[in-house]
């Protein structure tokens, strides 16, 4: 028969090193930490391209310079993790048209300014109807406002660039984003040739077995697709799609939110009504950093140029770009983001057919002159079976009663992941706090 440990941890990701890094240093050392793929990081991943370092999932440390320190900055400085600061503040006055002219800043802060208004005005709009739908129990309602005016709806290809920009990377002028308001408005990328997930093998490194770089501990076990868990009052088992049976005490499982959702895992008896309807009700965010490499750069560098804008009619498409030339000088590397339909669009389609999009964008843009990309690289988080998805978006105005259900035991299984933080969900520092805070839960259990 399996033996048994006290914890199993699901998933080597962010979350699940930093539970087990506690729960060692609390003297729980008979863990397993069963990691469905090749790696730790999860979500932190590093790919070699075009001569150097990149990342596909977590790029920036976000949130420093404020009053309280962002733990994952600490140990960024700790370990000396290169990183360069990023100034988005310039993108707004990047914004080009299709024709390649680069939009007047008055009118391109007069369009930002009438932006940011009407989002705000929307979430005020959202605030008073839950309140009249909830009465006073939820949060963020500490904005009132007496009067409801429509809030305007972006329309023209600015209008709409700079709708993207403010939505889907959660600027900070519209809502407080406790990662902004508690650890600084300031945000750094990771600029290193050990990648970003060096912090977890740091971390790793004070608790499991390691030599040369590498984890040999064999309660790390790599390449173990949990498929089922079977819990009952006095135990859990843990079964893996090679057919292993693990045993434990309690079960930390640190699956992404898009995990929960899709029929990965199977719980046996299943999960009660409240524990599914909460994760249902989480939004899954898809965000794709598409990586191009050129024979030599061609657009205009200097950090007020690092961020640009392309306004197309269409929403999302190729809009917000980054050139890698702080990060990397010289590595003549270009940088776009996509979210959602169009990154679950980009996935389903050949690269090829995605780098003949992105060379008429930029021809677009800087002329029909310039050089065709030598290599691109495509993340594919959405099809990727061990995430589903690249982080959790909650509700902007989400009922405290939704985080509570997400987080919460069903027996003695355990939930963790950035999906469980309900200050700071969709960030690595959401996800180490979550996996550190845990041991509490575990101590409780436990007596
Ligand atoms: P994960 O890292 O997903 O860890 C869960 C682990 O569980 C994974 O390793 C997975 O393989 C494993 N697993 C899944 N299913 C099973 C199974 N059945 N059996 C065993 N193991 C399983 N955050 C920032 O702070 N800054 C950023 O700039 C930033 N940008 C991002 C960009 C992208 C493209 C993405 C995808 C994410 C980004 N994030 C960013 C979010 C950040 O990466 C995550 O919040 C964080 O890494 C999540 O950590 P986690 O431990 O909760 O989950």
């Amino acid at each position: 028969s399996p033996s048994r440990s006290s914890v199993i941890i699901v998933g080597a990701g962010i979350s699940g090193i930093a539970a087990a890094k506690v729960l060692a240093e609390n003297g729980v050392e008979d863990l397993v930490i069963l990691e469905a793929s090749d790696r730790v990081g999860g979500r932190i991943c590093k790919e070699s391209f075009g001569g150097v370092t990149v990342e596909l999932g977590a790029g920036w440390i976000a949130g420093v310079g404020g009053q309280q320190p962002n733990p994952i900055w600490e140990l960024a400085a700790q370990f000396e993790l290169r990183t360069c600061f990023s100034d988005y503040s310039n993108a707004r006055y990047n914004i080009y048209d299709r024709s390649g002219n680069i939009i007047p800043s008055e009118i391109a802060a007069d369009s930002y300014k009438k932006a940011v208004d009407s989002a705000i005005q929307k979430l005020r709009n959202q605030e008073e109807e839950e309140e009249e739908a909830y009465g006073d129990d939820h949060c963020n309602n500490n904005i009132k406002n007496s009067e409801t005016k429509l809030p305007s709806t972006p329309e023209t290809p600015i209008e709409l660039a700079i709708d993207f920009i403010l939505h889907d990377f959660e600027m900070a002028e519209v809502e407080p984003i406790s990662t902004y308001v508690d650890f600084g408005e300031r945000e750094f990328l990771v600029a290193d040739e050990r990648g970003y997930d060096y912090l977890l093998y740091k971390m790793a490194e004070e608790f499991l077995f390691t030599s040369e770089g590498r984890i040999l501990d064999n309660r790390l076990k790599l390449n173990k697709v949990v498929r089922e868990l079977q819990y009952s009052k006095s135990g859990v088992t843990v079964k893996t799609e090679d057919g292993f049976v693990y045993e434990a005490n309690y079960v930390i499982l640190s699956v992404s939110i898009g995990v929960l959702q899709s029929d990965l895992l199977a719980f046996n008896p299943t999960l009660p009504r409240w524990k599914l309807d909460a994760i249902e009700k989480c939004d899954v965010m898809v965000y794709t950093k598409i990586f191009l490499k050129f024979p030599y750069k061609f657009w205009p560098s200097g950090p007020d140029k690092e961020f640009f804008i392309y306004a197309h009619e269409r929403r999302g498409y190729y809009t917000f770009w980054q050139h890698m030339e702080n990060a990397y000088p010289g590595s003549n590397m270009l940088v776009v983001t996509l979210t959602n339909e169009e990154s679950k669009r980009v996935e389903a389609q050949a690269d090829e057919e995605t780098l003949r999009e992105a060379m008429a964008v930029l021809r677009d843009m800087f002329g029909p002159n310039i050089p065709n990309a030598i290599d691109i690289l495509v993340p594919r988080w959405w099809n990727n079976r061990f995430q589903r998805g690249s982080y959790s978006n909650y509700p902007i105005i989400s009922n405290h009663k939704l985080f509570h259900n997400i987080k919460a035991p069903v027996g003695r299984i355990f939930f963790t992941g950035e999906h469980t933080s309900e200050r700071f969900n969709g960030y690595v520092h959401g996800g180490y706090l979550a996996g550190e805070a845990l041991i509490f839960q575990v101590c409780i259990a436990n007596g």
